[in-house]
């Protein structure tokens, strides 16, 4: 089986990179790309650059080039829910594009014809994690993602994304790595790690937070890595 393992910034990719330590460097369609041999399975690691058009590209070069048969998204967010603090992790059950809008044709908020507001995460990968989750003594929150090419630090914004999406968190890359995975059949799991709250303080938070949330995310992820590789699922 071989595992993509994707963040869209270099930060987000750096702990996993650290913690395979030997992997081998491919240079294809504008990103670099990280293939391991990790405990008898196959990984490609890559940071796709911000935003959905970057991501879409990254998680369908995994998949159609580098033949990925599972992706892992690990990362960062701002928290729409309140009980989402800095640093806690959430994984997503579904995720939607918030700033997809045909609504002047009488569509719902991200919906265009032939697609789906909302894609679902693959539900072993969320029970996976919940094991995960207990065997670390943490907890992670199950919810709602919502993505758009925007940095929200918004409150009226993030507030009207939580509303009409039932958003908990939001950030620039997971629904379009799901719709991609979806279309392909590869099971996927999208977790991020709190860095702000999507408020006028944002960017501050951000900054200030960014190494240590990538961290407590792909720290998780690979220990979801390790319960795949000793399945060999
Ligand atoms: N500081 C960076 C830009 C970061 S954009 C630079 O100057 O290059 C924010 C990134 O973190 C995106 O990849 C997004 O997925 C995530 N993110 C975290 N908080 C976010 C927020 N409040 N709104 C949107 N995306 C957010």
């Amino acid at each position: 089986m071989k595992i993509a393992i994707m963040g869209a910034m270099p930060e987000e990719i750096a702990p996993i990179l650290q913690k395979i330590g030997s992997y081998k460097t491919i240079d294809y369609a504008g990103n670099r790309y990280y293939e391991a041999t990790y405990k008898n399975s196959e990984l490609v690691i890559a940071y796709s650059k911000i935003g959905k058009v970057f991501s879409t590209l990254t998680a369908t070069t995994m998949i159609e080039h580098f033949g990925a048969e599972i992706l892992l998204f690990s990362g960062v967010a701002g928290a729409i829910s309140p009980e989402l603090k800095v640093s806690d992790l959430i994984v997503a059950t579904k995720l939607a594009q918030h700033d997809l809008d045909i609504t002047a044709f009488g569509h719902p908020y991200g919906y265009v014809p032939e697609g789906s507001v909302f894609v679902a995460a693959d539900k072993e990968l969320l029970e996976l994690s919940k094991r995960v989750a207990s065997s670390m003594k943490k907890s992670i929150k199950e919810g709602v993602i919502a993505t758009g090419d925007q940095f929200v630090a918004n409150e009226e914004r993030k507030n009207w994304i939580g509303s009409i999406f039932g958003a908990d968190a939001l950030e620039m890359e997971g629904a379009s790595v799901a719709v991609v995975c979806n279309a392909l059949n590869v099971p996927f799991f999208i977790l991020r790690s709190i860095s702000d709250a999507a408020d006028m303080d944002a960017s501050f938070s951000f900054d200030e937070f960014l190494l240590t949330s990538a961290n407590e995310s792909a720290e998780f992820v690979m220990k979801m890595v390790d319960e795949l590789v000793n399945k060999n699922i």
